[in-house]
This record gives C-alpha cells, sequence and structure tokens, in this order.
C-alpha cells in the first residue's frame, strides 16, 4: 500500500501565538481531507536563520514568515519571487523539490482579492486612490494598486519622510502628501485604504474627517481586529461601501497553501465565521 505522504507547513515569527493561520490552514487540510498539520513556529530572536535552515531536515514544504522577521527573512533564501524583490519583505516560503528555499510576497494578491469578492468589478483605474500608512502592509497595498493600474496614488504617512521615499522607490502613480493633508486628499478618490496601525485592537482610532470624501467610494482597511473599525464603521454610516483586513489574510493564503499541499482552497462562509469567532 502506498501512503499518502505527510505535509507540514506553519507560521514562524515571533511570537506566533495570535496568528489566526494555524486555524485557516487546517480547516483547509480537514476540508480536502489531506494529511498534514500547519503548526505554530515560535523562533527566538538569533535563532532565524537555523529555523529557516532546518525546514527541509523536518519535512517541511514550507511556512509563512511573520512579524518581526519579513524582511529578515529574505536573505536565507536561494531564490526570491519578484514581488519579494519589489516589496523588500516576504511571507511565504516554499521548500523547493530540490531542498532549496523560495521566498513569496502574497499580500498584495491577498488585497487585491479581498476588494474583487466584495466588489467583482471594482477596477483600479476609476479614479484617485488614497493610502494613508507607508510601513510593511501599504508596500503591498500601493505596489499591488499600481499594477492593477491606479493612474494616481496619493501616499499619505504620519512620517513624511516615508511616504516620500516610498514614492520615490515605487514612482509611476505614486506621490507622497503630508499628514496634514490626509482630509483634503480624499476630495474625488474611487477608494481609500488604511494600511495604518491606528484602529487596531489597542491602538486609538485613525483621526480622519470623512466631509471631502465621495459617497461612491470604497473604503477599506487592512486591520482584521476588529472586523469593522471606527473608520469603516463611520464611513458604512455615510453610505460608502466598505471592506474589512479579513479578506486580505484570507486570500494571502490561498496561493501558500496551494504550494505547500497542491490544492488552491475556497474562502467558504463556514471559514469565514471560524476566523470571526476568535477575533
Ligand atoms: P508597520 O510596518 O509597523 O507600519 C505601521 C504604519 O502605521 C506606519 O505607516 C506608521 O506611520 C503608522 N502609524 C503608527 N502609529 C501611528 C499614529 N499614531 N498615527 C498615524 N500613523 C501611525 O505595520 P504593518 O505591518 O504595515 O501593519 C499595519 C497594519 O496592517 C496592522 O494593523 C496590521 O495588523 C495590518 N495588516 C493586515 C494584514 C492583513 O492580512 N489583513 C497584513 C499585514 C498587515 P509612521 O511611519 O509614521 O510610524
Amino acid at each position: 500500500m502506498i501512503s499518502q505522504p505527510y505535509a507540514l507547513a506553519g507560521v514562524m515569527g515571533w511570537p506566533v501565538a495570535h496568528s489566526r493561520s494555524p486555524i485557516l490552514h487546517n480547516y483547509w487540510i480537514e476540508k480536502y481531507g489531506l494529511l498534514g498539520a500547519y503548526v505554530q513556529l515560535p523562533v527566538a530572536p538569533g535563532k532565524l536563520e537555523a529555523a529557516i535552515a532546518g525546514l527541509p531536515a523536518l519535512g517541511f514544504k514550507g511556512c509563512n514568515i511573520t512579524i518581526p522577521y519579513k524582511v529578515d527573512a529574505i536573505q536565507f533564501m536561494h531564490e526570491v519571487d519578484a514581488n519579494v524583490r519589489r516589496m523588500g519583505a516576504m511571507n511565504t516560503i516554499v521548500v523547493q523539490p530540490d531542498g532549496s528555499l523560495k521566498g513569496f510576497n502574497n499580500d498584495g494578491f491577498g488585497y487585491i482579492q479581498s476588494l474583487l469578492d466584495a466588489k467583482p468589478d471594482w477596477r483600479a483605474d476609476t479614479g484617485p486612490v488614497t493610502v494613508l500608512g507607508a510601513g510593511g502592509a501599504a508596500r503591498a497595498v500601493v505596489l499591488s494598486l499600481a499594477d492593477r493600474g491606479a493612474k494616481e496614488i496619493r501616499l499619505i504617512n504620519r512620517t513624511f519622510d516615508k511616504a516620500q521615499a516610498l514614492a520615490t522607490e515605487f514612482g509611476g502613480p505614486v506621490k507622497a502628501l503630508p499628514w496634514s493633508e490626509r482630509h483634503a486628499a480624499l476630495a474625488d478618490v474611487a477608494l481609500l485604504v488604511n494600511t495604518t496601525s491606528q484602529g487596531m485592537h489597542g491602538n486609538p482610532p485613525l483621526e480622519l474627517t470623512l466631509d471631502a470624501l465621495p459617497k461612491h467610494a470604497l473604503v477599506s482597511d487592512v486591520i482584521y481586529v476588529p472586523l469593522e473599525t471606527l473608520l469603516l464603521s463611520a464611513a458604512r454610516q455615510r453610505g460608502n461601501a466598505t471592506v474589512n483586513g479579513l479578506g486580505m489574510l484570507l486570500n494571502q493564503a490561498r496561493p501558500a497553501f496551494h504550494a505547500w499541499f497542491g490544492v488552491l482552497p475556497d474562502i467558504t462562509p463556514e471559514l469565514r465565521r471560524a476566523i470571526e469567532a476568535t477575533l
């Protein structure tokens, strides 16, 4: 009898206990009747290189990389995809058939899919976009919006120099504006995105006046704890369509699961409920 090989994957970070990825991937492993597991891989500072190097020997198909290693892990890859090179950060390792390690970044894919799931006819080129924040999440969001054809991206960050540096690096449609202009920069936008940590559980809400925002604009927040930030609830109450950050989390996981377990999994209402129950 030929037994099905046991496939292992996990999430590597420090700490990792907060990650919803084990619930997500183990749901899919069970749903598709696969033999395997997705485990927490807490890796203490200074141990990252050894932990990554051990993946093939331990029989791992790969792992996700989370805070604080999304940048540091790149140096330990044999190969990285174009998104990792352009974003300067990675979130997925896939162990190749020859045992070498390839790094991917699926956050931008996840973000765009979350908009399309909510609004299948959404397009990036229907009007200006305002993006608040210039950290890791912003890099994925801004690059993927530019790739989808956004013609004008107003990038606004509390620390202006970081927004300016990103605008210089990415070029094209990306223009940096000072934080003080964030309210006025909502005029005539088709999409507003919050990628700052403001509004996340434990942090103060984002300070933003929505008066200039057109009612037809889509408002998205990459935060998913809570599911509806004060920004999203204010936008919803004035009539704007909104998208929370859970779809980005769920969608970035799909290509990784496919690479590790050979099945491109679906995001079902049951899966959403299972994750939402933990938020
Ligand atoms: P990060 O790299 O640390 O960036 C944090 C951003 O928030 C920076 O732009 C920072 O501005 C801004 N910020 C922090 N405190 C602020 C304040 N008091 N006022 C205004 N802006 C402030 O973090 P990240 O990795 O990009 O994550 C940002 C958020 O995205 C987190 O809530 C994270 O959970 C979420 N996220 C969600 C997903 C998903 O799958 N849904 C994926 C990745 C991240 P400065 O540059 O001025 O410090």
